[in-house]
């Protein structure tokens, strides 16, 4: 279980989750209790006031009111797939997801139709939305194929910020290693739509390939497309 590293998770009191998920009372939670009948993560429950979050598993009778597990996984995303739940036309990343969760799940920080790499998922909203805001200090690093020769003046244009007139906002410095003539590694500190093609777009210069190759402390490594891999205790905490 990785409930350390859900401190803002939505939290809820017992007696409150039983007149929810039960026909009973908050009053008939007290006893209830008394009589040993609700069990919370396998043990007797013990006060009315115990906090049960979106993760606890509580049962009523040995009956199961909620049992939801958090899970955090790494997906290789193919291109020509679509970072949705559900999509008319084309294979979505859930879809490539074989997990008894599934259905529970949700995409943290997409990726375009043929964008490549790295994709996070969860069914923790409360940890999406943590490491989705601007300050969560969480950098993406990006391998980036263009049309056009690349040059130094990429680099400071990159680092200073590209106006957006659309939004009104100017990105956060983002910094560019040049690899080769139409090859770079980009690091973002944010996540604006179509982000990455439209910092070259402003020089005119097209994106053919963009592959993500880490969120934060989680690399892609040697996962393989289409695969995926729940992500390590270590890799959790160095995201909060
Ligand atoms: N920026 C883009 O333009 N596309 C992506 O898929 C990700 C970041």
């Amino acid at each position: 279980m990785y409930l350390a590293y859900n401190a803002r998770m939505s939290t809820t009191r017992l007696d409150r989750f039983i007149r929810q998920h039960s026909d009973y009372s908050i009053s008939d939670t007290r006893l209830l209790i008394a009589q040993k009948r609700i069990k919370v993560d396998g043990q007797p429950a013990q006060s009315i006031q115990q906090t049960i979050t979106e993760f606890t598993e509580v049962t009523l009778d040995d009956r199961i009111l909620q049992r939801r597990q958090p899970v955090y996984l790494a997906f290789h995303k193919p291109a020509g797939i679509v970072s949705a739940t559900k999509d008319d036309k084309h294979r979505t990343v859930l879809d490539c997801i074989d997990h008894p969760q599934r259905d529970e799940l949700h995409i943290v920080g997409r990726l375009d139709f043929n964008s490549t790499g790295l994709v996070l998922l969860t069914n923790d909203g409360s940890w999406s939305r943590r490491i989705s805001l601007p300050d969560s200090g969480i950098s993406k690093v990006y391998e980036v194929t263009v049309a056009e020769p690349l040059d130094h003046g990429y680099i400071s244009a990159f680092r200073e910020g590209i106006y957006f007139a659309y939004e009104d906002i100017t990105t956060r410095p983002a910094e560019l290693e040049i690899i080769d003539k139409t090859h770079a590694r980009l690091t973002l500190h944010e996540g604006k739509y179509h982000q990455v093609k439209r910092m070259f777009g402003a020089f005119q210069n097209e994106v053919l390939a963009l592959h993500r190759v880490s969120v934060g402390p989680v690399h892609l490594s040697t996962l393989e497309s289409e695969n995926y891999r729940n992500l390590t205790e270590t890799e959790l905490s160095l995201m909060t």
